[in-house]
């Protein structure tokens, strides 16, 4: 799709990808991974079966690992797709008192917040290491 910023990604930070998926980590908060199928497909029944299995799947062993790897009090795992409707899932850790809880986390700042200091580099390569 042309006009499609998911099928046309500019500067993504890259952890996975293969011919069904890419996982990238998102600069907008400490720790956000993001899940975005290649194809452009709308809806989560758009997959089949076994690739419905596959991602969440996924997106399980990735939820883990940033419990285990950032102490997060609590995962938010997001589809939406209505700005960009090209099927992928946010996967965000989230911190009491960080700037929009308890809130989505694209709701409006509410505070000022310093991150816990974040293992990105042991967080990257045990979500590498699934594969
Ligand atoms: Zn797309």
């Amino acid at each position: 799709m042309k006009n499609c910023p998911l099928c046309n990604p500019k500067n993504e930070n890259i952890i996975y990808k293969d011919s069904f998926l890419r996982v990238i980590l998102v600069d907008e908060i400490p720790g956000f991974i993001r899940i975005i199928t290649q194809k452009h497909i709308k809806e989560f029944s758009d997959l089949s079966d076994e690739e419905a299995i596959k991602i969440t799947l996924l997106i399980k062993k990735i939820e883990k690992i940033m419990i285990e790897t950032l102490n997060p009090d609590k995962i938010n795992i997001a589809s939406l797709g209505n700005m960009v409707p090209h099927l992928h899932f946010h996967l965000i850790p989230r911190y009491k008192n960080d700037p929009y809880w308890p809130g989505a986390t694209f709701c409006d700042k509410k505070r000022e917040f310093n991150y816990p200091n974040i293992d990105l580099k042991t967080l990257i390569q045990r979500i590498k290491d699934i594969f």
